[in-house]
Formats: C-alpha cells, structure tokens, sequence
C-alpha cells in the first residue's frame, strides 16, 4: 500500500508487480481429480507451470509429469522423482534428448512419425512408446493439432515400421488442445483411440496404456470427468491390464496464482479549467491509459501465446484498500511497462476515475502459461512469487508435503 512513498524514499522493490500462489488451490484441485477421475492418473503438464513449489507440492502428493525437454525432465528428477513417474510427452525430440532421457532412465515417450522412430531406434530401443494421435482439436483456445498427432490413417504403417525396428510400443495418447471448451472431444478422442488400439492388434502389439492427454478445464471439469469416464467404459469395457494416465496443466495451476501489479504511470486528459463547459467524453472510447509494471512480454505474454483475455480489478483506491460501490467508473486502458506498444494488456475497460498512480491493479486466473513464458525485454525483470498456503481446506496437508522437502533438503 505504501509503495509510493517507499519508492520515494529509495526503497527499489516496494512497487514491484508480483504473483500470489495459494499452493492449497493445486491441493484442492488434485483431491478434485481423484474424486471424479479415480482411474486416471494425472502427469501434470511442467511446460504448464514448472514453478519449483508447485512441482515439489505435486511430486509429494504422487503425480506423474510430462515433460517435453531435458530441462524439464532434469527438474522432475532433482525433486527425488522416480523415473517412471515421467512420460517424455513431446513426439519430436532431438536426437541428444532422447539420448538423454535414455541416460536418465526416461523410458516412456510419444511418437507420431517414423523419423522418430529411427531416431529411438538408434539411442534408446528400449523405450516404452506411446503413439500420439491426430484428434479434433477445433474446440479448443490453443490448436495442438496443427503441429502434433498422427493421423488414424497414417497408424498402421508406423507400427508397422515399429515392429520391424524393433520397438516397444504400449499404448496411445492424443491431446484435445489446451483450454478445450467443448467436453465432446473427448468422447471423439477417446473412439479414435479406440481404433488405434485395434491397429495395435493387428501390428502384432498389446497396448496396456490410454494417455488422454490435457485440456482439462477448471470451469468444466466435471462434465468433461462424466464424459470422459462415459467413453471410456464405453470403448474400453474391459479396463483390465489397462492403466490410463492424463496430462493435465492449466486445471491444476491456472487459478492458484493472482498477480498483482502497481501502477507505475497514467496519462489522462487534462482537468477541465474551472467554469469550462465539460467536455463530452465517449463511454466507449478509453480516456485514461494505465501504465503497470507486467506486461505482455511478461506475464502477460498468455495474451498472445494463451489466447487471454486478463481482467484488472482494483487492489487499491487512493492508498486504501476499501474500493467503495459508488465510485465513478471511466473507460479506460491498461498498458505493460515496456516501450512497445503492442504491450498493451487491456484495451477498455472501466475502472475508477480516481485510480492514480501508486495504486494497485490485480488479475486472476494468472497461473497457467504465464511467468514460464515471460521475458526481460527491455530490461523488465520477471515478476517474483509469493507463496501462501491458503487459510481453507488443505493449507495443512500442504504444509506438510513441503515440509517433506525441507526435511530431506532436496534441491531444486
Ligand atoms: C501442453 C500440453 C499439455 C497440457 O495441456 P493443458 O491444456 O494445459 O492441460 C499436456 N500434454 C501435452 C503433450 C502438451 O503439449
């Protein structure tokens, strides 16, 4: 609250934007998952957010991880995860990477495509493979599928070319794209996988692995859990020797963190002179920039990358915390700090005509594909994390798991 006047007695980080993480949200989040998908097994997505206490919180509550590099399977390990609890979920790595997790012990990765094959083939012939699959992936923020999956049609002859290499493959995923709004995908997904196990069949294979991916959403979890489980007792009645796993990233992450960012600068119009005519300002059209100090080349880079749209509210009002009902609201328009102008986080939106600079502006929904993405262009730091473990339901449990860590001093 007093970050400007400590900024003006030369306190360098009192105005600083940071995040909130309430590592109990992650904790809820998993118990939430146990309970609608109890046959499931989350690896939770690191590219996500591989924030060191989210990962420790996860490792002691028994996740698995999907890991897309060596720099993200490395992190996984140093916690004192087994090997066995990652599945290299990336179907194009380089030749050194796949070396590497064959080093490490990584043993389960995906596929789509033959070079892959020959590339295993070469430096780690006794991975477990799992051939990712091309589905729709149109109801979804983030598309995966422009880049990823092998189409149904393109299976038999990879297992085939499988086969001849030699190579052990066990199961199939496929991924509805990230922030999937429409539950259905995965029905359809969960079909084609289907298929894809017959052509495992017919290869001369016995899969005993379902990965059905991410794209899990916090608002619609419990529908796409329901839908999910439907198609699978559906197209997999017989669930035994199966072991079904799922990559979820931004269910567990996206609403654990809030950023709070100052703000640094504003331009308004000029104050009318006494017993001027007032001038007549259009509602619709932002008549004071807000300049914060986070911005779309840093946490806000989901802008661009995640396809957000992030809403401000007021953390403080005149140096108070108190925002009152009644205050007058003006179409206005938040700014990151950079000098781009492309770096703007809100075009419009309303907020209180008294909000000055020294105040506070926050954001929610701040966890997911956000501080793992940000850069110092122009000299910004990235915005540190602040840590709590939440006063509700699971603060204690959480407590205790990390504790875990300091006890075993694991580095991370
Ligand atoms: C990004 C990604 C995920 C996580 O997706 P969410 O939509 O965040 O759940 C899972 N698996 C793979 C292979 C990914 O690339």
């Amino acid at each position: 609250m007093r970050a400007m006047q400590l900024a003006l007695d030369g306190e360098s980080d009192a105005e600083k934007a940071f995040f909130v993480a309430d590592l109990s949200y992650v904790f809820r989040q998993h118990e939430r998952w146990q309970k609608c998908l109890p046959g499931i097994e989350p690896f939770f997505a690191v590219k996500c957010n591989p924030d060191p206490y989210v990962l420790r919180l996860l490792a002691a509550l028994g996740t698995g991880f999907d890991c897309a590099s060596n720099g993200e399977i490395s992190q996984v390990l140093r916690l004192g995860v087994d090997p066995s609890r990652i599945i290299y979920a990336n179907p194009c790595k380089a030749t050194s990477f796949i070396r590497g997790s064959a080093k490490s012990g990584v043993d389960m990765m995906t596929f789509d495509n033959t070079d892959e094959l020959y590339k295993i083939a070469r430096v780690h012939p006794g991975a477990k493979l799992v051939v990712r699959i091309l589905t729709d992936d149109s109801k979804s923020l983030c598309r995966l599928g422009l880049k990823f999956g092998a189409p149904l049609v393109s299976v038999p002859a990879l297992l085939a070319k499988a086969k001849e290499l030699n190579l052990d493959v066990i199961g199939v995923s496929f991924h509805v794209g990230s922030g999937c709004y429409d539950s259905s995908a995965f029905a359809d997904a969960v079909m084609r996988a289907r298929a894809a196990f017959d052509m495992g069949k017919e290869a001369g294979y016995a899969f005993t692995l379902l990965d059905v991916g991410g794209g899990f959403e916090d608002g619609t979890f419990e529908a796409t859990a329901s839908i999910l489980t439907d198609a699978i007792s559906r197209y997999f009645p017989n669930r035994e020797g199966l072991r079904i796993i799922a990559e979820p990233g931004r269910y567990y992450v996206s609403k654990a963190f809030s950023l709070a960012t100052n703000i640094i600068a504003r331009r308004a119009p000029p104050e009318p002179e006494k017993g001027s005519q007032d001038v007549e300002m259009d509602p619709e059209q932002p008549s004071v920039m807000y300049y914060i100090n986070d911005g779309v080349y840093g946490a806000f880079n989901c802008i661009l990358f995640d396809h957000q749209t992030p809403q401000p509210y007021v953390l403080s009002l005149s140096g108070s915390f108190h925002v009152p009902a009644s205050v007058p609201l003006r179409a206005s328009s938040v700014w990151g700090p950079t000098c781009d102008s492309i770096d703007c986080v809100c075009s419009i939106t309303q907020l209180p005509e008294s909000l000055q600079v020294g105040d506070w502006l926050a954001f929610d929904n701040m966890g997911a594909y956000t501080v793992c993405a940000a850069s110092q262009f122009n000299g910004f730091e990235v915005s540190n994390v602040i840590y709590t473990t939440g006063g509700g339901a699971g603060a204690a449990e959480v407590r205790r798991a990390l504790k875990m860590f300091v006890d075993e001093a694991v580095d991370v």
